[in-house]
């Protein structure tokens, strides 16, 4: 377990709340109520349901024999790939959008980078009967267009965000100004233990429903503790949901994998914790890419979701404290294992999730190792980007199978 302090700083060094002043008020009141509603039995009752029935909770811990039987040890896969919607992204906007509702908030809005949190949203808005907003960067919105499809018919209005770089960063940019011209009425549902506080603390204890299934899955065979849980790190979200229980005892080792992109002194990666420096972005001081100037650097992933040049503050706290280990794994490392898993377990991981997989690869096991990778998501919106690399499949069946 993990908490901030009351002002949102992790270890009095990272998180806080840096916002415009006609935010503060709605974060002030946020912040007030959110420990108070999401603990009543009121909203425990609705989350715990629509988690059970909607997204389909508890996802299966499975047990990957032939991932296992390949590296010399019990390999686990938390499989959040099938949770509705495809990815981990629901257990926070479910809970979001249900607490905005609890608020009496009157309308809903999202970035999304992948466009998988603006799904889970935009389906989380659907059945709670929220009107629902989504902002995107127009490359993103190229990139997964199967995802703005979706949110579409799901009854989202998706808004294309056309300055900077045109993704997830400027997307957030116009999502946070959408907020300042209605505070009183919208609710902005965050899609990662990013943002000013309350946001981290908020969307870690949505998200810690992944370590605690866990610990329960592992009690029912019979198992105490893992020795590793692997984890992406975009935001950092489903990684702070497979740690959270694991925090405190220090026999688990945490690791969390960034996107280096095409090497992390290429100078087009996403490795916040790896190269970048502590900063301010989006409302609180985190590891940033950032140039002598302060100037906040493009990040660069073949993985939409990772595609993010900041970091949870939590996660710059467990990286300075060395409670978590941090690996970064480049694109062409994470579209083999990719191929990998479709072959070895047949799954199809989404692209963020295979940079989990391949830091397995990186890692030396013994034979008593138990390793959980989160498989935060499922492949199908990555299918364009693994028909592009299928060159580095090295498998004779490549063109009948892809
Ligand atoms: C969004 C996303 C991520 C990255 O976000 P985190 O907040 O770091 O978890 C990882 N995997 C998948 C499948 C995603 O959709």
């Amino acid at each position: 377990m993990i908490r901030p302090d009351k002002n949102g700083y992790y270890g009095k060094k990272f998180g806080g709340a840096f916002v415009p002043e006609m935010l503060y008020e709605n974060i002030r009141a946020l912040n007030e109520v959110y420990e108070e509603i999401i603990s009543s039995d009121a909203f425990r009752r609705e989350y715990e349901f629509y988690l059970k029935h909607f997204a389909g909770r508890p996802t299966p811990l499975y047990h990957a024999r032939n991932l296992s039987d390949r590296y010399g040890c019990t390999v686990f896969l938390k499989r959040e790939d099938l949770c509705h919607t495809g990815a981990h992204k629901i257990n926070n906007a479910l809970g979001q959008v249900l607490l905005a509702k609890f608020m009496g908030k009157k309308k809903i809005i999202a970035e999304t980078g992948a466009g998988q949190h603006g799904v889970a949203t935009a389906s989380a808005c659907a059945v709670l009967k929220m009107p629902c907003e989504i902002f995107m960067g127009q490359k993103d919105m190229e990139r997964q267009q199967l995802n703005v499809l979706r949110m579409q018919m799901l009854g989202a209005k998706v808004v294309p965000s056309c300055s900077g770089s045109m993704t997830l960063k400027d997307a957030t940019n116009d999502a946070i100004r959408t907020w300042i011209s209605d505070p009183e009425n919208t609710h902005y549902v965050i899609g990662s233990v990013v943002g000013p506080h309350p946001y981290p603390d908020l969307v870690t204890q949505f998200q810690s429903v992944i370590s605690k299934e866990i610990k329960l899955q592992l009690a029912e065979m019979g198992i105490d503790d893992p020795t590793h849980i692997v984890a992406c790190v975009g935001g950092g979200s489903n990684a702070i949901g497979a740690f959270y229980e694991y925090i405190g005892k220090p026999s688990v080792a945490l690791v969390a994998v960034e996107a280096a992109g095409k090497g992390i002194r290429s100078g087009q990666t996403a490795a916040s914790l790896s190269v970048g420096k502590p900063g301010i972005l989006h409302g609180s001081l985190s590891y940033l890419l950032q140039d002598d100037d302060g100037q906040v650097i493009e990040p660069h992933s073949v993985s939409a979701g990772l595609d993010y040049p900041g970091v949870g503050p939590v996660h710059s706290f467990l990286f300075e404290e060395k409670r978590c280990m941090v690996l970064s794994i480049e694109d062409e490392e994470a579209l083999r294992a990719a191929f990998m898993l479709c072959r070895t377990e047949g799954i199809i991981p989404a692209l963020e999730s295979a940079h989990a997989l391949a830091a397995i690869n990186k890692m030396d096991f013994r034979k008593g190792d138990l390793v959980i990778v989160n498989l935060s998501g499922r492949g199908d919106k990555d299918m364009h980007a693994y028909q592009n690399y299928k060159h580095l499949l090295g498998y004779e069946q490549t063109e009948s199978i892809i």
